[in-house]
């Protein structure tokens, strides 16, 4: 089977209690859980598109665009890394009318576990995918606020007290911060928040758990890469996060090739 097109976040869904990746590259729709045990190969085809015009670009800003569209796009815009900065509750967006479903939304301040505990802020329809895109194992709503700002604000004040990133080669090694009590956790980081906040904490304490289809996990998990080499190939070992877990303990992050075209091929 041979599928050709620009390199995507792989979209992930839960079905019957694991999470299911597909891969939509060109007109193919490829399930990647079938990969696994599989050898496949990936060339980069040497051209980058941006995922936001399609224009060829000769480097990659920000994940995926091209220079004027980074500069522009309000997918590129500041308040997606840091959301305390959004303005669009004020009327100032680098386009309004996208402000309206992806800023002046509701939002939630989370709290997961991928490498240890960390507090994290997306839109609503985004849990559980942000949760299964950073390779979290269990994740809790902390917070539902009315808009991508106030969650931001949530966020900054907790960072003092907890992380904000995630350990890709502890999340990659699936060594699970087992001791974690997210419930408590959740009550401890609601009580530190500034009384005018606490108005907007979540009575919602499901706590989701993700299985991802992996075989073996890497030991010492070596990134590959198309800015180093052109073919990727191997055994799948299985799918963790935005990573493609290959053979010999080799990962590809497929977040990081947004736009990249290339050519899946599966024996
Ligand atoms: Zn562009």
């Amino acid at each position: 089977m041979i599928a050709t097109g620009n390199l995507l976040k792989m979209p992930a869904q839960i079905v019957d209690g694991q999470i299911q990746y597909s891969l939509t590259l060109g007109q193919q729709h490829v399930d990647m859980n079938q990969l696994v045990g599989k050898h496949i190969k990936l060339n980069y085809l040497n051209v980058i598109n941006c995922i936001k015009c399609g224009a060829e670009t000769k480097k990659s800003f920000n994940q995926g665009f091209c220079f004027p569209c980074f500069q522009k796009a309000p997918e590129a815009d500041e308040c997606i890394l840091n959301p305390e900065k959004c303005k669009a509750h004020y009327g100032i967006s680098r386009d309004m009318e996208w402000a309206k479903t992806h800023c002046l939304t509701t939002h939630y301040v989370y709290l997961a576990v991928s490498s240890g505990l960390k507090v994290g802020v997306t839109r609503q329809s985004q849990i559980p995918t942000r949760w299964i895109d950073q390779g979290a194992w269990k994740g809790i709503i902390l917070a539902e606020v009315p808009n991508r700002h106030t969650a931001g604000v949530i966020e900054v004040f907790l960072k003092t007290f907890l992380s904000d990133k995630t350990n890709w080669r502890t999340m990659l090694k699936n060594e699970l911060a087992t001791h974690i009590d997210l419930i408590e956790e959740k009550k401890k980081a609601l009580a530190l928040i500034p009384a005018e906040l606490q108005q907007y904490a979540s009575p919602n304490n499901l706590i989701i758990e993700l299985n991802y289809p992996v075989e073996t996990y890497p030991t010492k998990p070596q990134t590959l890469s198309f800015d180093t080499q052109t073919t990727v190939e191997g055994k799948v070992m299985g799918f963790k996060g935005q990573y493609l877990l290959l053979d010999n303990d080799r990962v590809f992050n497929f977040r990081k090739h947004n736009g990249y075209l290339t050519e899946l091929c599966v024996e």
